[in-house]
């Protein structure tokens, strides 16, 4: 028997009719390049969605057609992402910190006919432009006023599109398996591929995480994402936060200021954030050289690469945030762990406490997970063995667009996360390592992960990487880089001996290398291939023993 519940689409539709309604006054607070600090309401960005809609149609844009964005986090890209998606076309946000050659590949793969694009990617985009054959034009995100001359064709000017349109716009009603929006992954190897959301796998994982033991966002709270917008839908927060009605803070392109970063944080009164450790990293050691502290913010989700504990700690004592660590990948909306307080913490030692905050949290729900070994065997949730990772559920990538099935899907459905984990009797993921990442030490394998982590709680260390480098005896071993702190120096052998105090005596780097900057990539996460790379002529000291 079927139920007789009314079969309404789960529509990206509906989160915004939702909060026009309701929340239509609070507050959407944005960094752009021709305003530090603008502000408007839910309201006004969903009118002018309609606007765009107008114009989107004047342009002869069909349904299901792809629409760039190369743009920072501010309320003109909160706009497009709904008025795209709204109207039946599919938002494709673009990573602009891409490599040129991948840009025009990701473009031309994913057909798209018009690119959104701050005033700051114009002139790459002339240089692209003529190996693009099927863009019809590019929006610039800015007014009149601002546009800059320009020999590029069909360039259009965002707000004077809009100033033609009337506010009424009748959005269709879409069926809700209906693509509504593409990110193409930053894959260090082998082209990139495209994931493609639809509107009912974005509204279950926005119904998902906004639980109280996921992200937990409130109306009453103020969310910041310093998670890009053009990196796996800032990790769900533009939609989260407008179905709560929760006020927003999009930074644009001031991710990597701390200084503008604590100043919305402290005058903004944000009390969620969201980023990866990097960012995190950054604006503590702004703050401790500032001698400024976070008097408002009192809970932040860090993921895109391991938290580390030193990490944690810093947030909570010197400035009272609590920090949730959260695991997750574009193929997973992004969002696949969350880590909350469950109610045998209590009842821990102090020391699995730490641990268990530590770890990446639990699946979601909507998110079902195993470990497997080489025979692809599931393994115990026994918090010690570790395997590939593989997930699946209503949210998780499917198959990738426009590509023949891919070697990460397995004939049952199981999506491969590439990533090797842990999960312990009660669900807590622990990350050991990215398969490639990992170090294999005779036969044995060693998480970068750890060391890094162990690293980290050394007084004066910035940033911290373990790459595995060939090795005459042990096939691989580690090698240690570490960024000192501004004005530090580094004790290298107090170092090591404090990460031998924390690790397996085995696991402890051949050596240590301090340098002034690592490489990330495009969102922000340590580069190990271009580390590997940086270090291709390295030779280890002459002595160099496990
Ligand atoms: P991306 O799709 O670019 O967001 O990258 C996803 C990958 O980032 C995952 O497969 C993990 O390898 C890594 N990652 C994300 N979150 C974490 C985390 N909390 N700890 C360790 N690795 C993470």
């Amino acid at each position: 028997v079927r139920g007789l519940m009314m079969d309404t689409p789960l529509l990206i539709t509906s989160i915004m009719r939702h909060c026009e309604q309701l929340h239509g006054d609070r507050e959407i607070v944005s960094v752009t390049a021709d305003n530090p600090r603008h502000r408007y309401n839910y309201a006004t960005a969903f009118r002018r969605s309609r606007q765009l809609a107008n114009a989107l149609r004047r342009l002869g844009v069909n349904p299901s057609e792809r629409l760039g964005t190369l743009a920072w986090s501010d309320y003109r890209h909160f706009e497009v992402y709904y008025a795209v998606a709204c109207y039946g076309a599919v938002c494709h946000t673009i990573n602009p910190r891409l490599f040129e050659a991948q840009l025009e590949y990701i473009i031309n793969h994913a057909q798209d006919r018009y690119i959104f694009a701050d005033p700051d990617y114009l002139p790459l985009l002339e240089k692209l432009a003529p190996r693009l054959p099927l863009l019809r034009g590019t929006i610039l995100l800015t007014t009149r006023e601002n546009m800059p001359r320009s020999e590029l064709p069909n360039l259009l000017c965002y707000e004077d599109l809009l100033s033609r349109e009337s506010p009424d716009f009748e959005w269709p009603m879409l069926e809700e398996n209906t693509a509504s929006s593409l990110c193409y992954t930053s894959g260090t190897t082998g082209a990139p591929k495209g994931v493609l959301y639809s509107h009912r796998s974005n509204v279950l994982h926005t119904l998902t995480v906004g639980t109280a033991d996921v992200l937990g966002l409130r109306n009453i709270d103020t969310v910041m994402p310093i998670v890009p917008m053009f990196h796996a839908n800032a990790w769900g927060v533009p939609y989260s936060a407008a179905m709560v009605g929760a006020k927003l803070v999009l930074p644009g392109g001031k991710l990597g200021d701390a200084a503008t970063l604590a100043d919305l944080i402290e005058t903004e009164s944000v009390n969620v954030s969201f980023g990866v450790p990097t960012v995190w990293g950054t604006l503590l050691q702004y703050l401790h050289r500032s001698n400024r502290r976070l008097t408002k913010l009192r809970r932040v989700f860090v993921g895109g690469s391991a938290c580390s504990w030193a990490l944690m700690q810093q947030l909570q004592q010197r400035h009272g945030v609590y920090t949730h660590h959260a695991w997750g990948m574009t193929e997973m909306s992004p969002i696949g762990t969350s880590n909350s307080v469950t109610p045998v913490r209590a009842s821990l030692s102090t020391a699995e406490q730490d641990a268990e905050q530590l770890s990446q949290g639990r699946a979601v729900f909507g998110v079902e997970m195993k470990i497997v070994d080489e025979r692809d065997q599931s393994q115990p949730w026994d918090g010690i063995a570790t395997g590939l990772l593989k997930v699946r559920g209503p949210f998780v990538c499917g198959s990738y667009f426009n590509t023949e099935r891919s070697d990460a899907h397995d004939l049952a459905g199981w999506f491969s996360t590439g990533d090797l984990a842990a999960i312990s009797p009660n669900g807590h993921l622990r990350i050991a390592d990215r398969v490639k990442d990992v170090i294999k030490s005779g036969g044995e394998w060693i998480s970068s992960i750890d060391l890094e982590n162990a690293a980290m709680a050394f007084p004066g260390v910035a940033e911290a990487a373990v790459i595995a480098m060939a090795h005459p005896k042990w096939q691989e071993r580690p090698l240690l880089v570490v960024v000192p702190q501004a004005g530090q120096t580094i004790d290298t052998k107090a170092l090591l001996a404090l990460i031998g105090s924390k690790v397996a005596k085995w696991w402890v780097p051949d050596d240590v290398q301090l340098v002034t900057d690592l490489p990330h990539t495009a969102s922000g996460k340590l580069d190990k291939q271009g580390l590997r790379q940086r270090f291709a002529d390295y030779h280890w000291p002459q002595k160099s023993s496990p």
